[in-house]
């Protein structure tokens, strides 16, 4: 992707474009799996991890990624898909989580299906992470 495609990418969702940002989204924007912040600092690795850590949080917050609770104890973070606004009953969709390669993927396909809570609940966020061997490692 161009660099003025990643900037309007930012513009879109009322995010200022930065090098740093500019930088994190083209990693996110070109890797199929969810990242953690680890792994943002090994593939970034002369950015510091506060700064990092700061703005993935900005791209969450503006709706231009969401976190995925794989269940590995660190939140992976992911590209939303256009027109995300990260809704619990139209947006969310499934992730897959790899036992064997590690590797945590969006399924956009996938939707979270419709859960009907008790009446005066409000629901906030939904993680429906799907745990098994992906197709890459069953060839
Ligand atoms: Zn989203
Ligand atoms: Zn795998
Ligand atoms: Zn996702």
């Amino acid at each position: 992707m161009k660099i003025q495609e990643l900037e309007s990418l930012l513009q879109i969702k009322n995010i200022r474009p930065t090098a740093m940002r500019l930088l994190v989204l083209e990693v996110l924007n070109s890797r199929r799996t969810a990242i953690s912040l680890s792994e943002l600092e090994i593939v970034l690795e002369n950015s510091d991890r506060v700064t990092l850590f700061r703005t993935l949080k900005t791209f969450q917050e503006k709706g231009l990624v969401h976190s995925i609770d794989d269940g590995t104890g660190s939140p992976k973070f992911a590209l939303c898909e256009e027109g995300c606004e990260c809704i619990i009953e139209r947006d969310l969709h499934v992730h897959f989580h790899c036992r064997q390669c590690g590797d945590t993927l969006c399924l956009p396909k996938y939707k979270i299906p419709e859960i009907n809570l008790p009446t005066n609940f409000q629901g906030e966020e939904a993680n429906l992470v799907v745990k098994g061997v992906c197709g890459n490692c069953r060839v």
